[in-house]
């Protein structure tokens, strides 16, 4: 059986009509850029965020930029962000002339750990960018209380966790800034680039604002240099009739990566190879952004590809898609070579070479579940038996 990571097709086709009354109502306005759709989704998705103020933004990196502009952020400035995430937390910092400073992840969570933060700190410390990785918040208490003692700010890349909750508290609304992206395969997905950025800060968001648009107030008249980031009117009116339904998109995502860590949470114990499904922490909620798991090899693994290469491959040859989040942690980027020496991150490159991230969106079908976990499991089984070249075809796969 086929399946796909995801198909956005599959949660934006149902709503078809409503999207298309949106961009009616849009075409018909004559309002493409600013204007009431784009207030409107902002204050709706803000509280979403728990925050006072929502910013809509072109993008999710543009959100994490615009957030280190309005915080002044630039050249002789350090700011310290997780090493194994998506590149643009640290693309921005290097983009403001700031130097990206790489912090060890948490083996369990795969987020960056309070306790590797502190040795990392220097005089030039400005910021924290803790990242709300897969989709469950990092442990925010211990890396605020730092950021506090050191007079840091604190914004949250909330990209792949909007609606998430660490201790009660929604991600976005813990930092000086959030920032949301809308990126089609995110949870709340546009129909193409969008973004957020919130805040409970009325100074910092009437920045951010200008920011946003070209640093001019009143127009023509420019007390700072901005940019373009805004948010368009027709992506702000497409997200409004797709917000209402972000509790059903992600409680649909936290069933699949239910169900996969219910059949697979038996076979951590393989001989030759051992899969660890993703640790959902009890005081926060997971939103499965993506569902990761961790393929180790074990003393019995004896050939030259990964384990994690070998079921990649494995999956693939039986119609599974699957992806890796991420191969190369940030601190071994040829582009962050400049910014260097990094020290190695032990956690960060051990998990490069072990994750890999299954298929969960929301509007999977259970045969398609089942699908991929009894490929999973039929891996574990195999690889116990066999050498990954003369496997035996598991029986019970199309
Ligand atoms: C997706 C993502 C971004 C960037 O969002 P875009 O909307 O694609 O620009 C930033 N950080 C993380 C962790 C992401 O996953």
């Amino acid at each position: 059986m086929n399946v796909r990571l995801l198909d956005v097709r599959r949660q934006n086709l149902p709503l078809e009509q409503e999207l298309a009354e949106a961009f009616k109502r849009v075409l018909h306005s004559g309002r493409y850029i600013s204007g009431p759709e784009v207030e409107s989704f902002e204050q709706a998705s803000a509280a979403v965020a728990g925050a006072r103020f929502g910013i809509g933004m072109s993008s999710g990196t543009d959100a994490i930029l615009v957030a280190l502009m309005a915080l002044g952020i630039g050249p002789g400035d350090e700011v310290i962000c997780p090493s194994f995430t998506f590149f643009a937390t640290a693309g921005c910092i290097a983009r403001v002339g700031a130097r990206p400073v790489f912090a060890d992840s948490c083996a369990t969570s795969f987020n960056m750990r309070a306790d590797d933060i502190e040795p990392l700190l220097t005089p030039r410390t400005r910021a924290i960018i803790p990242v709300h990785l897969y989709g469950q918040p990092a442990d925010m208490d211990p890396i605020l209380q730092i950021a506090h003692r050191h007079h840091l700010a604190v914004i949250e890349d909330a990209a792949q966790a909007f609606g998430a909750e660490y201790r009660g508290r929604p991600v976005g609304s813990m930092g000086d800034f959030g920032t949301v992206s809308f990126f089609p395969t995110k949870n709340l997905g546009a129909l193409g680039d969008a973004g957020l950025l919130v805040t409970g800060d009325p100074a910092l968001a009437e920045k951010a604002r200008l920011l946003r648009d070209h640093g001019a107030h009143p127009r023509y008249f420019h007390s700072m240099i901005g940019g373009n980031f805004r948010l368009d009117a027709l992506q702000a009116a497409l997200l409004s009739v797709k917000l209402p339904h972000l509790s059903e998109y992600t409680a649909g995502r936290q069933r699949n990566a239910c169900e996969y860590s219910r059949v697979l949470e038996g076979l951590k114990s393989g001989k030759v190879v051992e899969i660890l499904t993703p640790a959902i922490l009890p005081d926060r909620t997971h939103i499965a952004n993506q569902y990761t798991l961790r393929v180790r090899r074990t003393e019995g693994w004896q050939w030259a590809e990964t384990p994690r290469d070998s079921l990649r491959r494995w999956l693939q040859e039986r119609g599974i898609a699957s992806e890796i989040y991420y191969p190369v942690p940030l601190h071994q980027q040829e582009c962050f070579r400049p910014f260097g020496p990094y020290p190695a991150l032990p956690v960060c490159e051990a998990l490069a070479d072990e994750v890999l991230s299954l298929p969960v969106f929301a509007e999977m079908s259970s045969a398609e579940l089942n699908a991929v976990s009894d490929a999973v499991s039929d891996f574990v089984y195999s690889a116990s038996q066999l050498p990954p070249g003369q496997r035996r075809q598991p029986t019970g796969l199309a």
